[in-house]
């Protein structure tokens, strides 16, 4: 029976494997990005990551070895650009290359041990979004207690002092990483304009973008999404999938989580937007 099972997954994984090979190499990917390429309409990726570690308990930790070949293949296939620089091309409505931009939701502290160190030996820039009253705290992410029963460590505010002086750039993700769709008004003002002016204060420097905690379509609320344009937030992020044309609104920008695994192929699916997991 076990061998029957096997057999199984054996199989599906290889068709899985093929879908995939046709969708990155011969259709509709290809095809896609010349004709938007032509257009000067190319299509971003913004990738999300939460966990960069040897945690394989972790759906949402990528490991070290994987992150190191992942950020390598980007070097030789796409351009990576800092937000900033996203909002300057959605701005313009033009685009002829084929970007990438890297962002790092909650604030975990092997983005710091990890993550940076990687990244700075790629010389690519990323913004890490993090929840301005879970770090430098031990208090635990609630979401971490469910799926793990355990805490995950946060980093310090000097950890994110250092990587704002190493160039990175810092995002707001609330003040105790809520689910916003679910917020009153009041805890809504608290959770947005707390953690931009919280996160201003300790790093003394300007904070102007916004990712939504969970970020699914349901968490993105109608409420919120004015009080993060009346603070001043130039952007807003969620976490549903899908890719950025250089049009979009820039408070409804999408990105795509990427999951732990050693294949590049899957890797590079998943960045040209291969969504069914
Ligand atoms: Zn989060």
């Amino acid at each position: 029976m076990t061998s029957v099972l096997n057999h199984n997954n054996h199989v599906r994984n290889n068709v899985k494997t093929l879908a995939m090979a046709c969708f990155v190499y011969i259709t509709p990917v290809p095809w896609r990005n010349i004709l938007c390429r032509l257009r000067k309409q190319s299509l971003i990726t913004v990738i999300n990551y939460h966990r960069v570690d040897n945690d394989n308990c972790d759906i949402n930790a990528v490991s070290p070895k994987n992150f190191d070949r992942q950020m390598s293949f980007l070097k030789n296939n796409y351009t990576v650009i800092s937000i900033k620089e996203l909002l300057e091309r959605m701005k313009t409505g033009c685009n002829d290359q084929r970007l990438v931009v890297i962002t790092f939701d909650d604030g975990y502290l092997d983005n710091f041990e990890n993550a940076a160190p990687i990244l700075k030996k790629y010389n690519f820039p990323a913004c890490f979004f993090i929840s301005s009253g879970i770090v430098g705290t031990d208090k635990p992410f609630l979401h971490d207690m469910k799926r793990l029963g355990r805490k995950i460590p946060a980093m310090s505010w000097s950890h994110i002092r250092k990587l704002h002086g190493m160039g990175f750039e810092i995002g707001a993700h609330t003040i105790n990483h809520v689910r916003l769709s679910q917020c009153d008004s009041g805890d809504l003002e608290d959770e947005i304009v707390g953690s931009k002016d919280m996160i201003e204060e300790k790093i003394n420097a300007e904070v102007s973008y916004f990712s939504h905690p969970h970020g699914l379509l349901s968490d993105v609320s109608s409420t919120a999404l004015s009080i993060i344009k009346k603070t001043g937030f130039l952007c807003n992020f969620s976490a549903y999938g899908g890719l950025v044309q250089p049009r979009d609104d820039v408070f409804d920008i999408k990105r795509v989580g990427i999951p732990n695994h050693e294949s590049l192929l899957f890797f590079r699916a998943w960045v040209e937007g291969w969504r069914t997991g």
